[in-house]
């Protein structure tokens, strides 16, 4: 049986400063792929991109990518191609999770949220077609969540919109992308311990871990091998689809519903 060679694929992964994008990066660096890591800040993506290079061994760039504007999100994909040569890979991960109650919440709020966690990966995932269709062949995974397809929380309704909007999104391109030979999917991660995850306060991070069946927060490396799954050669026949990553967190009714820990 042969496995995916990652050597001199060319791996785009927004919102790869930090957090499950950076472990998303970091796995791919170590498989010997050429990544193209973007956040808001050019200094803070290239010095990200330092680092993990330092870490890796591998071939890693960083680039200011603000997911806001068009322009910037078309100059990423040309520069990936200019870099690496052409676009195996999009992973279409930075995202938004600002806490705002309905009765509180403003046009602003809705609009950015939207426009960063469902226009800008959109608009990412138009931008690196021509690429990706010259090819005949590439893969695109989206990180939405658990929260919107699947459940709900108080306070990141908006956010739920966008996660579930990325899904709709899903579908309707997976039927456009099959006959260029390229799938497109999407991991739905639960709660992971991230810097965003740790801005929403320990309380919050308790909470969730108590309501893990697995007993613990996801790590980023767990996401991040999924992404890998869905961007390798072996997941060919793969399009269109959601891979949950959550540790069981969906699946009981109630907390009594979870096993009590092992003593
Ligand atoms: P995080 O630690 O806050 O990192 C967010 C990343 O997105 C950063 O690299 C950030 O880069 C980038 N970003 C934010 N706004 C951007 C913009 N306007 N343009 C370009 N990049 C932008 O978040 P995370 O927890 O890793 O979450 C990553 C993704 O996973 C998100 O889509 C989130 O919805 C999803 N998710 C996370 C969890 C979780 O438990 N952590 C659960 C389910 C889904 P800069 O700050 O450098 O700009």
């Amino acid at each position: 049986m042969t496995f995916t060679r990652w050597e001199n694929r060319s791996v785009i992964v927004t919102g790869g400063t930090r957090g499950i994008g950076y472990g998303i990066a970091e796995l791919f660096a170590r498989q010997g792929a050429a990544v193209l890591l973007t956040g808001r800040d050019e200094r803070t993506a290239c010095a990200v991109a330092e680092g993990l290079a330092r870490t890796t061994g591998g071939r890693v760039t960083g680039r200011g990518v603000d997911l806001r504007t068009p322009a910037a999100i078309d100059e990423m994909a040309a520069e990936a191609v200019r870099l690496h040569g052409g676009i195996d890979v999009l992973c279409a991960n930075a995202g938004i999770f600002p806490e705002k109650p309905l009765r509180e919440m403003t046009a602003d709020d809705v609009d950015e949220v939207l426009d960063v966690n469902l226009r800008g990966g959109i608009l990412a995932v138009r931008a690196c077609l021509p690429t990706m269709e010259g090819a005949g062949r590439g893969r695109v995974i989206l990180t939405s969540s658990i929260t919107g397809p699947t459940t709900g929380y108080a306070g990141w309704s908006h956010y739920g919109a966008s996660k579930a909007g990325q899904l709709g999104f899903l579908r309707g391109a997976a039927l456009e992308l099959a006959p260029h030979g390229i799938t497109i999917n999407a991991v739905l991660p639960g709660n992971v311990r991230t810097e965003g995850l740790a801005e929403l306060g320990e309380e919050y991070l308790r909470g969730m871990a108590a309501s893990i069946p697995l007993g613990r927060l996801g790590e980023t490396s767990d996401i991040a091998h999924a992404v890998l799954f869905l961007a390798s050669d072996e997941a060919a026949f793969i399009t269109g689809q959601t891979l949950t990553v959550d540790g069981g967190q969906t699946l009981p009714e109630s907390l009594d519903a979870i096993a009590p820990a092992a003593p």
